[in-house]
């Protein structure tokens, strides 16, 4: 099934949706989904969407695909590189990335992202965008300014928890044109690793977002662009940027 949030009556309510209709919930949030509410189908290009969860963390696996290690004259790490991206971040679907006066250079990033469930269990998947002020990545010793300015974590469109991540393609696209195309067959680390490596470190709560690194083709986002992150059987997060 697809999890999905968007507000209603001017407040964050749940669903459960196909492609273009949305079957709104009483319960709280993608794990509390509650009984579904009597009333019409909601049009998805017709509602606000939001992130389809509230996490209390989002951590981040940097150099998962060799290409994109390669790309950035790394070579693939023998351990997983993980970061902390704040919640504070997160942008809903069709929301705009805004590029910092700090940067001269922020990049798209498309990526998997795993959503954890109760328990240390796996929820399901959704499309990340782990936007990135490259520059200052290179120029800080660690990664927190360069992925952590407001909106650099485009998440959505919803949670899909029948995706199967072990070979899914993935497709990011700036104005129409195909700039990030990979398979999630390519990840150094497969999403079962990377949950056992993190769970040794942190308690991953329920909610929780995992976002499982980049193919290669990462490149800078103008303003005015549209950056498009697909993955095969989940969906489209679109997002504009200024
Ligand atoms: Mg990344």
């Amino acid at each position: 099934m697809k999890i999905y949030r968007f507000l209603h009556n001017g407040r964050p309510a749940v669903a459960l949706g196909d492609d273009q209709h949305l079957f709104r919930h009483d319960g709280t949030d993608a794990i509390h989904l509650g009984a579904r509410v009597d009333e019409p189908p909601h049009l998805i290009a017709s509602v606000q969407l939001l992130p389809p969860v509230t996490p209390s963390k989002i951590v981040a696996v940097g150099r998962n695909y060799a290409d994109h290690a390669k790309e950035l004259g790394n070579e693939p790490p023998p351990e997983p590189i993980i970061f902390l991206k704040p919640p504070s971040a997160l942008l809903p679907p069709n929301g705009t990335i805004v590029r910092p006066p700090q940067s001269q250079r922020v990049d798209h990033e498309g990526e998997l992202a795993v959503v954890m469930g109760e328990r240390g269990a796996i929820l399901g998947y959704t499309c990340a965008n782990d936007v990135t002020a490259r520059d200052l990545q290179k120029k800080d010793v660690q990664f927190t300014r360069a992925k952590s300015f407001d909106t650099f974590c485009p998440l959505g469109p919803c949670v899909d928890t029948d995706a199967d991540p072990s070979d899914l393609r993935i497709i990011t696209r700036v104005n129409g044109a195909v700039k990030q195309d990979g398979r999630t067959s390519m990840m150094v680390f497969n999403v079962p690793f990377i949950i056992e490596f993190i769970s040794s470190v942190m308690t991953l709560e329920p909610g929780d977002v995992i976002l499982t690194g980049t193919p290669a083709g990462v490149g800078p986002l103008a303003s005015g662009d549209v950056v498009e992150v697909s993955i095969e059987g989940i969906g489209t997060l679109r997002n504009g940027v200024k």
